[in-house]
């Protein structure tokens, strides 16, 4: 037995982290080309067809950006290309990535005052319009909200915050992480009033890491043409200037190659078959979990906002006394599946299941079968009948 641990395992791995998610062999295949020139006729079809597309995902007539970057660079081009120096945001809390805005907004020279929120159900919106109700004298310049927070599977109504901040006819701009949430959960930058969309390329998208969109309102282009804080790189001004190529240094040419064939496989889904294959899969996830925790000894839901829970993650809390990462050492070493950590206060306390991106129903039963296998190896309990009652929500 001790021979099976220690092989090499065999098959396909069983890649359910939160991001980055399995790379469709198509896109592989987009991107398995020659190089070419970025001002080449040929590239400046792809770069061009590559924005519109984006901007069909985003559900925006705006300006786009997209960076070299992660999804931590395009927020932070979004910080130094809005504000000045000892400027006020509001971040609402909603988990670990809510926090890392914090933390990026200080470190760049913002004043940073967060709205506290319990992790496990979400902020209530009326705290927002409170605040900003307060704020007279609208020293608040931005609300920087998470969409999805894959740390805890539960997502934010973005609707219900422009809507809180209408209410308080306050004229904060508002940013949006839609990194976890983009072109796996219904997103419409214009008709929700977001003024700063920032996604990434390795999660809905499907792609490897290293683009970031960022999706930027007229507002908010306006508003960066007053901000003080230093930039050049990601200097959105700067990036208008370099046409056609709308990018400053050597374009990816490669990650657009990428790109253009994930807007492909997207739009022939249509999106809002993708939306739902994400919405039953989602469902099937939390069933099992669930049925898990139905006699009160197993893993049980983190998310404790039935309204809020996110179709892209499911965050599962552990039993009492047991850490998720021994079980998500024998899922992976063992048999090769990759379950998401708990991060920051959540580490071993909880492990996330991602069911976003290129993902069936096979896929899913596999992954949750298996954790339920690396459950039993290490001793976690749980109720019987987790991937029955996942079969039974997805043969609805
Ligand atoms: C993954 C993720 C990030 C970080 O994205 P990077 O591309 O790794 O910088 C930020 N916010 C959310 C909600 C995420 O899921």
């Amino acid at each position: 037995m001790t021979a099976q641990v220690n092989a090499k395992p065999r098959g396909r791995q069983f890649f359910n982290n939160p991001g980055p998610t399995n790379i469709p062999d198509r896109i592989l295949r987009a991107m398995d080309r020659p190089v070419m020139d970025f001002l080449a006729p040929e590239f400046l079809e792809i770069h061009r067809a590559c924005h519109a597309g984006v901007k069909r995902v985003l559900k925006t007539d705006q300006e786009l950006f997209i960076h070299a970057s992660t999804g931590h660079g395009a927020w932070e081009a979004a910080v130094a290309n809005l504000f000045s120096p000892g400027d006020l945001v509001l971040v609402i809390e909603t988990g670990y990535f809510s926090l890392g805005w914090q933390e990026m907004g200080e470190s760049l020279g913002l004043k940073v005052e967060t709205l506290k929120a319990d992790w496990r159900t979400g902020i209530d919106v009326a705290k927002i319009t409170e605040r900003l109700v307060k704020d007279k004298a609208h020293e608040i310049k931005g609300v920087f909200a998470v969409h999805n927070e894959t740390a805890t599977g539960l997502f934010l109504p973005l609707q219900d915050v422009r809507r809180a901040m209408d209410e308080a006819k306050h004229p904060a701009l508002l940013l949006s992480d839609t990194i976890s949430s983009l072109g796996s959960m219904e997103y419409k930058m214009d008709a929700w009033g977001i003024d700063v969309t920032v996604g990434g390329s390795q999660k809905g998208l499907m792609m490897p890491t290293g683009l970031a969109l960022t999706g930027v309102s007229k507002k908010a282009m306006e508003a960066s043409r007053k901000s003080k804080l230093p930039k050049y790189y990601f200097n959105w001004e700067l990036m208008k200037a370099r046409m056609p190529q709308k990018f400053i240094g050597t374009v990816p040419v490669h990650m657009f190659f990428g790109l253009q064939e994930s807007i492909k496989i997207l739009e022939e889904e249509t999106l809002d078959a993708v939306f739902a294959r994400h919405a039953r899969l989602a469902e099937a996830t939390r069933e099992c979990v669930r049925a898990w925790g139905a006699d009160g000894k197993g893993p049980t839901l983190f998310g404790q906002n039935k309204e809020r829970l996110s179709n892209s993650v499911t965050t599962i809390q552990m039993p009492e006394g047991h850490t998720s990462d021994a079980m998500r050492k024998a899922a992976l070493e063992r048999f090769n599946l990759s379950l998401g950590g708990g991060l920051g206060p959540l580490m071993g306390k909880v492990f996330r299941i991602g069911h976003l991106g290129d993902l069936n129903e096979p896929m899913l039963l596999g992954c949750l079968a298996t954790t339920e296998l690396a459950m039993k190896t290490v001793g976690v309990p749980f109720a019987p009948g987790g991937v029955d009652a996942a079969i039974k929500s997805l043969a609805n």
